[in-house]
């Protein structure tokens, strides 16, 4: 290849890709951001659903690579709602001048590595060259809508909550319909049900909610976050959460009665992922002590929700806590006490097609004026392996991993030369931004390194790829997660079923990544 446009490509504006950004700039190579979005923020750019916000700590999601940056900007919430996450974003773009470096509105559409660099394409037509290519393109990027028969038909507005419209959506006064309780459902129904005429909430399976207990942000706070922020910052660059959340000494039957009641009392108070972080050791493991905290949780919703029969309805049968990712809610519960909201329960009575004019269950149609899909996502592999990506000798990424995702610490795939995914599969187990930016420090030093050695290209050795993808399916099992979880892919009809997250943990990640660097980079290969 002749001199390419530039040395580093990076590709999706969210968290990492711009967190890689100010990093491979900062080392001192010429780089440019391509995103497909009109702006920068990715999953805090497409997913502006009303209710949308952290349930890591604001400060412990956002960026601690700055001193300063961490001071002058005040979160305003513990959990911070999408807008001020998106205004943060980009205030860090302009803080650190990486704007100028920034083109959104292009949408990749294909990558194809040549000898010694990539050739990428733009939806526009356009071509752009690089040395190195690293697609920060997530894990949540690729919306996943059912195959409903019908789905098309409906004449009024329906929306993916992953694909808002920037402008909103008219829900006042209107007839809504939300399909899927995950995460993103249980964070938007309650806002829907203040304004529309009727809510239809459609559930095809439970989930072990709990509150998230968000408050303001005193000034009290903002001062003891500003004095601590070497401790929280280490605490987050180490542990092996990523969160600031303590664990928990104590295991559920250690306890008598009494204790555990009180000491689930404080879990249900405390806030976000302390409920997974700081409960009992054996909470997510034990079935026993799992059931004794399940049977708490179910009689909080019999307290909260008036009606008997709904109230039954919206208490898990088929999973256990933690066993999918636990959503964090605010006023979920409550919602279903207003006279305008009803839930329906598609096991019971399961969508037959959707209409010109509403859903069509098995009970009959209800006409509707907007839909809401809250289904989910393509997770880990979704965006990689729909980019069109072409490594040596034309290798497919999607043909490479026909059977689940094959990487080298969630960064780099065997037979695609300088090819970079931070954040992507087999990456976090834990707050995401945190394990993400130690991939981020990672591919940062393997391309110093790459220049120092007077190289042009780094590849991972086929063996090492096979070695962490071993350790990654067969530590599956011990995670807390089961394969109804999307975890494993297996929210996708016909995917394979394989774990994409590292199931080694962060602990895993740091140790592979000393041993890379305490042989010199083994695991490569450079030309
Ligand atoms: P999700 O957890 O995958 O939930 C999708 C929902 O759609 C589930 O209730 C699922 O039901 C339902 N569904 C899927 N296919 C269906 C079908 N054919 N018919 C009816 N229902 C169907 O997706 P999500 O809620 O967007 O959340 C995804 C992840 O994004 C979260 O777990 C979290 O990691 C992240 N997220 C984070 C935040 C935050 O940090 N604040 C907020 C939102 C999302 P089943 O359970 O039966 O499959």
């Amino acid at each position: 290849m002749s001199a390419p446009d530039v040395e580093v490509l990076v590709v999706g504006a969210g968290i990492t890709g711009i967190y890689q950004l100010h990093r491979a700039l900062e080392a001192g190579f010429s780089a440019l951001l391509v995103e497909a979005g009109d702006g920068v923020g990715g999953t805090w750019f497409w997913n502006r659903y009303p209710g949308a916000r952290f349930d890591s700590e604001s400060y412990t999601y956002a960026y601690l690579f700055s001193r300063e940056l961490f001071e002058e900007w005040e979160w305003q919430e513990h959990f911070a709602e999408q807008p001020e996450i998106e205004r943060y974003l980009n205030h860090v773009v302009d803080r650190f001048d990486l704007r100028g470096h920034i083109r959104c509105g292009a949408q990749l559409t294909g990558a194809v590595w040549g000898d010694d660099g990539w050739t990428v394409t733009v939806a526009d037509g356009s071509q752009i060259t690089s040395r190195f290519l690293i697609a920060a393109t997530g894990v949540f990027s690729v919306p996943y809508f059912p195959d409903v028969p019908g789905r098309e038909s409906f004449r009024n507005p329906s929306h993916h909550t992953a694909r808002w419209p920037a402008a909103g959506v008219d829900v006042a006064g209107k007839r809504v319909a939300v399909i899927g309780t995950g995460s993103s459902g249980v964070q938007l129904i309650p806002l829907v049900a203040e304004e529309a005429a009727e809510l239809t909430v459609y559930q095809r399976s439970a989930n072990w909610c709990t509150p998230l207990n968000n408050a303001p942000i005193t000034a009290d706070e903002q001062a003891r976050l500003r004095a601590d922020f070497e401790r929280i910052r280490e605490i987050l660059n180490t542990s092996a959460s990523g969160f600031l959340h303590t664990p928990h000494d104590r295991a559920t039957f250690d306890d008598s009665e009494d204790e555990r009641l009180a000491f689930f009392e404080r879990m249900w108070n405390s806030p976000g992922f302390s409920k997974l972080i700081s409960h009992y050791t054996d909470v997510m493991f034990d079935p026993a002590a799992n059931a004794v905290w399940c049977d708490f949780i179910a009689e909080k919703v019999r307290g909260l929700v008036d009606d008997p029969e709904v109230a039954e309805r919206l208490i898990p049968t088929d999973h256990r806590f933690a066993e999918k990712r636990p959503p964090f809610v605010t006023d979920y519960y409550e919602t279903y006490n207003r006279p305008n909201v009803s839930l329906v329960d598609l096991k019971a009575t399961p969508i037959v097609r959707i209409t010109e004019t509403g859903i069509e269950t098995s009970e009959g149609l209800r006409e509707l004026d907007v839909i809401v899909w809250a289904t989910g996502f393509d997770f880990g592999t979704g965006a990689l392996t729909r980019m069109g990506i072409r490594g040596r000798n034309g290798l497919a990424l999607e043909e490479h991993w026909a059977d689940g995702p094959k990487t080298f610490l969630g960064v780099q795939a065997a037979g695609f030369p300088n090819l970079f995914f931070p954040g992507g599969p087999h990456a976090a187990a834990g707050n995401n931004p945190r394990y993400n930016g130690d991939q981020v420090d990672f591919i940062t030093d393997a391309l110093v390194h790459v220049r120092a050695r007077g190289s042009t290209t780094i590849e991972v050795d086929p063996e090492a790829e096979d070695r962490w993808t071993d350790m990654v399916d067969s530590n599956a099992g011990l995670s807390s997660f089961g394969e109804s979880s999307y975890y494993f892919g297996t929210n996708i009809p016909g995917k394979p079923r394989k774990f994409l997250l590292n199931s080694g943990g962060r602990p895993k990640l740091f140790k592979e990544i000393a041993r890379v660097k305490a042989t010199d980079y083994q695991a490569f290969r450079f030309s």
